[in-house]
């Protein structure tokens, strides 16, 4: 895919970028492994100070990163300024808390025959980290902020949809006061990713992406024998059971659909609803789905945007036709609009049955999936017949059932009466197909260490 910047809403390539050459791409890996030696002698409090003063670059130039994020993937204006506040929060909350994350942990001294035994956290060196386009500047930031202030270093390969945004990333970093090496952005494809894996100075990798992606990945660092964390797709359930507060549980899951154009791993995308609320959800949702505003992103009053690429409203168009074909039934939406630009409506569709192949895959767009179901154990059945695992979500004020759902879903995360998302303080990542490993809170940073046992006799 050709490294540049083109606007979902318009269509228009607004700019394109040379990928970097192979020597290149070796003396930013040559600088990555130079810096990792001094930098892991850096203190807590230095990395600190430097994390907070990137932060204050990414809170003082929210406007600026924003407007380039929605230009180049086309999330809108409010939800682009929304994830810029949340990464300054992110680097905050690891600058205050990774030195009590990352401190030794006192063992057993007696009980293994020592006179000390504790266990370190240490750095790992050069971690590369391949992330997509969809929370362009989030998906970065949390594996960035953990990552350097455990006194790691990072190479990205980002989406080649989004490059500016990708310069921005390590321009926060060096404007924080990092050293010259700490972060470094470096604009090549996917097929560069094999090599810089392979290559001994480097030491880990993180990607969150696709499936295919994953598995790409995920065996090469298994051939290398390299950690690796792989956050991948999924297509999570909202269960709603008659307690619910079916209302409020519609509401949501609106957001829950249409957050980020439709376009993010933890967006819900099967709901499914028991038959004793089924009427008053499906009533309630579509008509909050029919409500929203689809258009420019960059307008404030705007809902929903474009897809951010041409094939993912391909893809969006030939999982709702497949499916209209062999039976199931638009409740609203369902036709792409009729302007320049990547445009798909909220869409609700049902009567949905295991041919179609939304059925099976992740719809990345704007597009519900309808279920009723007439009890727990069937719920419970349906949303774990998928290949993915990463969030699930069900709406019961029932503390049993509650408790049921919780033990029962096949998932990195249940959320119980709201949305799966994600806080740096809690774990993030799935199971299945969805990935291994975890993203934020001290699990995080974490992953990229080495846990050594130090034992004195
Ligand atoms: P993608 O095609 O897998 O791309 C993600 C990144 O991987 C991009 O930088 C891409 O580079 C690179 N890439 C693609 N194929 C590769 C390969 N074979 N080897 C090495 N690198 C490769 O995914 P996407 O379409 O951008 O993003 C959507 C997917 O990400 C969805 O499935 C979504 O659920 C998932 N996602 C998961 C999470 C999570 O936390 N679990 C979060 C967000 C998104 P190019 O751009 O150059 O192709």
């Amino acid at each position: 895919m050709a490294i540049a910047t083109t606007n979902p809403a318009t269509g228009e390539i607004e700019k394109t970028f040379e990928a970097l050459s192979d020597t290149e791409v070796d003396e930013r890996i040559a600088r990555a492994a130079a810096t990792a030696v001094e930098f892991r002698r850096t203190s807590f409090a230095d990395r600190a100070r430097w994390m907070n003063a990137s932060a204050d670059y990414l809170d003082a130039a929210v406007e600026e990163i924003a407007r380039v994020m929605t230009t180049e993937m086309g999330k809108t204006i409010v939800a682009a300024r929304a994830e810029v506040k949340k990464c300054a929060k992110g680097c905050r909350f690891y600058a205050e808390h990774a030195e009590a994350m990352l401190a030794d942990e006192p063992g057993d001294a007696a009980a293994v025959g020592a006179s000390r035994a504790y266990v370190r956290y240490e750095p790992l060196g050069p971690v590369l980290a391949v992330m997509p386009w969809n929370f362009p500047l989030w998906q970065v930031i949390r594996f960035a902020a953990p990552a350097l202030m455990a006194a790691n270093v990072g190479l990205l390969k980002h989406a080649s949809n989004v490059p500016q945004t990708a310069l921005l990333i390590e321009e926060t970093f060096r404007r924080g006061g990092f050293p010259e090496g700490a972060f470094q952005t470096l604009l090549i494809g996917a097929s560069s990713v094999e090599r810089i894996l392979r290559d001994p100075r480097v030491r880990a990798a993180t990607l969150t992406g696709s499936t295919p992606a994953g598995r790409s990945i995920g065996s090469i660092a298994g051939e290398v024998i390299k950690p690796a964390v792989l956050e991948l797709g999924g297509s999570d359930p909202y269960v709603v059971m008659p307690s619910a507060d079916v209302e409020r549980a519609a509401q949501t899951a609106v957001t829950a659909r249409v957050q980020n154009n439709g376009q993010s791993c933890i967006a819900a995308k099967r709901f499914i609803v028991h038959s004793d609320v089924a009427d008053a959800f499906e009533a309630s949702f579509v008509a909050r789905m029919q409500a929203l505003r689809v258009g420019d992103p960059m307008d404030e009053e705007t809902d929903v945007g474009p897809l951010a690429n041409e094939q993912g409203l391909l893809d969006v168009e030939k999982y709702v036709d497949d499916a209209v074909s062999r039976g199931a039934r638009i409740l609203c939406g369902g036709t792409r609009l009729d302007r320049p630009g990547w445009f798909y409506p909220p869409t609700v569709i049902t009567d949905l049955t295991p041919e179609m192949s939304m059925y099976h895959e992740e719809i990345f767009g704007p597009v519900a999936q309808l279920f009723r179901v007439n009890d727990a154990a069937e719920a419970i059945a349906l949303a774990n017949a998928t290949v993915f695992g990463l969030g699930s979500n069900v709406w019961t004020r029932d503390a049993a059932e509650q408790d049921l759902f919780v033990r029962s879903l096949e998932a990195g995360a249940v959320f119980v009466n709201g949305m799966t998302t994600s806080y740096p303080e809690l774990p993030f990542g799935g199971i299945k197909e969805s990935g291994f490993g975890r993203e934020l809170s001290a699990q995080g940073i974490r992953a990229f260490c080495n846990v050594k046992t130090v034992w004195v006799g």
